[in-house]
């Protein structure tokens, strides 16, 4: 394996004192990953260095055309003092897939979570110990080229900063208010939907804002061409419990494929509920409510872990789940993913890997 070459910062930054009001991506920690991508080298020199600005080229491709994808994934505080990640092996096979598909040269997947490992134990210091409190990891790809025009690019650099993040839930699992968007899509069949890259975000912000001034926390998205199929809510995959059968909607391009979606099946299979990845439409879904069918609903991804949600806005159309409140499975996976992520539960799964 590659050698990581350590440059350690000589001026460390003064930590939150107040671990209670970190928030999500406030602050970033003294070091941060670097490695460069040239046509003919390959991927070469690979560092870690002192955390701070990095100087582009004004016509460096990523800045035009978007060529950039990124992970997201969290680093725990264990309860004897040890450091886990959850699942980093899934989040490099993703950042391939995105790579593939947005004509980034493909990384060493293992290198990946062993450069993880050593960023994050270089600046373990950083990693919050509160209640819920945890490391957010980024990594990140993009195009260097200083050129405007539209190609693959031939440099890029590959970036992994970190991030103390405060409990998602200081209060609580609240169920939030969400927004089924009939105007704008995220993606479609055949784009870049199940890709993590920027561009889906830049698609998705117009819809969020309307929503957030509607007084809606998300938007829930619908299919891009007969809008009525469910894909996902916010940036979060979405399931549905209807008379007790689990149903998420089938991976089919449009959609990111979620760790967090990926361990709820397992999860919930493993304790003998029925899981169904299938097409699911909003008219399904408002029909169940209306008679009383529709048990649960919750987003699941990395930051929040779950989120239930309490209501659906359709139209005119008002749909209440379990009362506003959060229902009893959601309520157990919750308890289950957020035990084996902060190992204090046994992870029979085998899906936390020790940085110490
Ligand atoms: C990151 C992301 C998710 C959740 O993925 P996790 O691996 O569970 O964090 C879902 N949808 C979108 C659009 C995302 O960007």
């Amino acid at each position: 394996m590659k050698e990581i070459r350590i440059e350690r910062t000589k001026a460390p930054k003064t930590k939150p004192a107040d671990q209670s009001k970190l928030g999500f991506g406030n602050y970033y920690t003294d070091h941060m990953f670097l490695m460069n991508y040239d046509k003919g080298q390959g991927w070469h020199d690979p560092r870690i260095v002192p955390y701070g600005p990095i100087e582009l080229d004004p016509a460096a491709m990523c800045l035009h055309y978007g060529q950039e994808v990124f992970e997201g994934l969290k680093a725990y505080r264990s309860p004897g003092g040890g450091i886990l990640l959850f699942r980093p092996d899934k989040n490099m096979a993703r950042l391939n897939s995105s790579n593939e598909r947005l004509c980034i040269p493909l990384i060493d997947e293992e290198f990946a979570v062993e450069a993880i490992r050593q960023l994050v134990l270089i600046d373990e210091d950083w990693i919050p110990n509160a209640e819920g409190t945890s490391l957010y990891i980024r990594p990140f790809i993009f195009a260097v080229d200083a050129h405007v025009g539209v190609h693959p690019a031939n440099h890029l650099l590959f970036c992994i900063i970190l991030s103390p993040v405060g409990a998602y839930y200081p209060e609580g699992l609240n169920p939030v208010k969400i927004y089924v968007e009939q105007s704008y899509v995220r993606a479609v069949k055949g784009g870049i939907g199940f890709a993590k890259t920027g561009g889906n975000y830049a698609a998705s912000l117009k819809a969020q804002d309307e929503a957030d001034k509607a007084g809606y926390t998300q938007v829930l998205w619908l299919d891009g061409v007969e809008r009525k199929y469910i894909e996902e809510v916010g940036t979060m995959n979405v399931f549905f419990i209807i008379d007790g059968e689990v149903i998420t909607p089938v991976l089919q391009g449009s959609i990111l494929s979620g760790i967090t979606r990926m361990s709820c099946i397992d999860i919930l299979r493993s304790k003998g509920m029925k899981v169904t990845q299938r097409l699911i439409s909003i008219d399904e879904v408002a029909k169940a409510a209306e008679e009383g069918r529709l048990n649960e609903a919750f987003g699941s991804g990395t930051a929040a872990v779950i989120s239930p949600i309490g209501q659906l806005k359709w139209g005119d159309k008002i749909m209440e789940i379990n009362g506003g409140k959060i229902g009893p499975v959601s309520q157990e996976l919750y308890d289950t993913l957020t035990g084996i992520q902060w190992g204090k539960i046994p992870d029979k799964f085998g899906w936390t890997v020790k940085v110490k």
